[in-house]
């Protein structure tokens, strides 16, 4: 048995085989071969397998959207059985000898281009559309290109690093823990993990960063303990029965805790906090209401950006943000706007690449750069307005500047609509996060002009403490508890309950059970936690007993 240590991120036990992430070096690249009819037969294979999975496509969401909402699959199948798109791709196959990955990123670049020149509207959105099968072709020819990898049987991944993107794409039916040799504890991997509640220990610097000696690790049978950060590798009978019992104790606490549903978050005193979540996907939000969450505190949108060729569409997003908002059957459901940039990149914005892209071109600053790609995504979130109770939330303001030019772009996109005779939410709320430094100081002007203030300990540590949330080496300087940070915490709520506006915190720290009591005095409203965490929220919450509280 050998036992290594690292960080914690998320807690609980994963015992099973280690599967080997091999996420490096993986790129569309021009590979020679030999056999161009075996190349040829694997694209057509793999077409074939794209067309089955928009037929499910198709029909999962008539559904449960509507058939309006389904006909894009309908559209893309009839792309995939092109005759032209598929002579194409053999032709390159053929003529050049290359494999089918490359040959389908020519015919997309080609009939992209082609598309994207005509005068037709509907036949210049068909370029997107082009982009999106032959990646959904791709991506089942070689599923390591998206970060999707077949893993067969449930197993700890164990990798270098692992992206956001690569692990929305991961199967989580396949995936009972993560162990990586880098990722910060408040890296947007980590918080995937702890939403997803998979066990999670990163920052295993005794594997340093040499692929090879991971790779040996794969199939190995090992033991991680997320409450300790310790791998067992080849764990002998003492460390099985130890770690046997304790998940035993973790299901039994956990039974436990399901008895608090449908009781409310409230103190001793009877004083109401709004207990959210935090969640990352449309398919996240079933997690949110078995765990009893009152709304949704932050939805991720840049989720349903990644792992992608290109962004979806206002009809994609319209669906999505309907779904979550009719899921949550009018409890609060706040959306953020896209928060793109940092360690969530997408290649088809193409952004420059940057020194410090966690300073860079990020969410806000990145969405009032591209109106386009903002707008469209207003568009899809005062559309969904009209089928639930939304919220929208701004990420990383650093300027009333900002707050000002997005209010006119909502207006724009608004009165857009009316026009249209589409239906919207006219009362909408509109807050943005706390998550830097100057957003703090300028807290009281920024309360002006807008509905609610929620609070990005994530970000706000990492721009208080300078201290990089991605980088597992400076752990102890990225400490969220520091003085600084919950000054600025409590600064945030001062100016929040002086212009008489409701705030909360989404940042994992708000399920820090020890600080539940500490927030609440400062006066914070809600509290949004990843959906594991809600119920051990509510227990703290309801074991509260204020000062001089009558107890009722
Ligand atoms: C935060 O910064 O605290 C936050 C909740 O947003 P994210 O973690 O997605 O940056
Ligand atoms: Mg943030």
């Amino acid at each position: 048995m050998k036992i290594i240590e690292g960080v914690r991120i998320s807690d609980g036990i994963a015992i099973g085989t280690l599967y080997f992430l091999k996420n490096k070096a993986v790129e569309i690249g021009r590979k020679k071969i030999d056999d161009p009819e075996k190349e040829t037969a694997r694209f057509d294979e793999a077409r074939i397998k794209a067309c089955l999975q928009l037929d499910r496509l198709y029909e999962e969401t008539k559904e449960t959207l509507g058939e309006e909402n389904a006909a894009i699959f309908d559209i893309h199948k009839m792309m995939l059985e092109d005759l032209d798109y598929i002579e194409s791709v053999m032709a390159i196959i053929s003529e050049q000898n290359v494999n089918a990955e490359y040959a389908v990123e020519r015919t997309a670049e080609k009939f992209s281009a082609m598309f994207s020149a005509m005068d037709d509207d509907y036949m210049k959105e068909r370029a997107i559309d082009v982009l999106d099968i032959s990646g959904r072709i791709q991506k089942i020819l070689c599923p390591a290109l998206y970060g999707q990898y077949e893993i067969t049987t449930p197993s700890i991944i164990i990798a270098d690093d692992i992206t956001p993107g690569e692990a929305v794409g991961l199967d989580k039916k396949m995936v009972l823990g993560i162990a990586t040799v880098k990722g910060g504890v408040n890296s947007h991997t980590a918080i995937l993990a702890r939403s997803l509640a998979l066990p999670a220990v990163f920052g295993f610097r005794e594997i340093s960063a040499n692929i090879a000696n991971i790779e040996s690790l794969d199939g190995k049978h090992a033991i991680l303990d997320g409450f300790t950060g310790k791998l067992y590798i080849e764990p002998d009978e003492v460390v099985i029965k130890a770690m046997s019992e304790k998940l035993d104790e973790i299901r039994k606490k956990r039974e436990l805790l399901n008895k608090l549903k449908g009781l409310p978050s409230v103190t001793a005193d009877g004083r109401k906090i709004n207990l959210y979540a935090n969640v990352n996907h449309v398919s996240d939000i079933d997690d949110a209401v078995n765990n009893d969450a009152e709304g949704i505190g932050l939805f991720r949108s840049e989720f349903l950006f990644l792992d992608r060729k290109n962004a979806p569409t206002e009809e994609e997003q319209f669906a999505a943000y309907k779904k979550v908002a009719a899921h949550m059957n009018g409890k609060k459901t706040i959306i953020r706007t896209l928060d793109i940039g940092a360690d969530k990149q997408v290649s088809y914005f193409k952004m420059p690449k940057e020194e410090n892209p966690a300073m860079g071109l990020r969410a806000v600053r990145l969405c009032l750069s591209e109106p386009q790609i903002f707008k469209t995504q207003l568009r899809a979130l005062y559309r969904a307005s009209a089928f639930g109770n939304i919220s929208i939330m701004i990420p990383m303001v650093t300027s009333v500047w900002e707050v000002g030019e997005v209010l006119k772009l909502i207006e724009e996109v608004k009165s857009d609509l009316k026009r249209e005779e589409i239906p919207l939410n006219n009362k909408t709320e509109f807050g943005i996060m706390v998550e830097t430094p100057a957003a703090v100081i300028i807290s009281a002007e920024l309360a002006e002009m807008v509905d609610f203030f929620s609070i990005g300990t994530n970000d706000l540590t990492q721009y208080t403490l300078a201290a990089d949330r991605q980088n597992s080496n400076i752990g102890s300087f990225y400490e969220p508890h520091h003085p600084a940070v919950m000054k600025m915490i409590e600064m945030t709520v001062k100016s929040a309950k002086d212009a008489g506006i409701w705030v909360g915190i989404c940042g994992e720290i708000a399920a820090d059970l020890e600080l539940t009591e500490i927030f609440l005095n400062m006066g914070v409203d809600e509290l949004s936690v990843s959906p594991n965490m809600l119920l051990p929220l509510r227990e703290r919450i309801r074991a509260i007993i204020p000062p001089n509280a009558t107890i009722i």
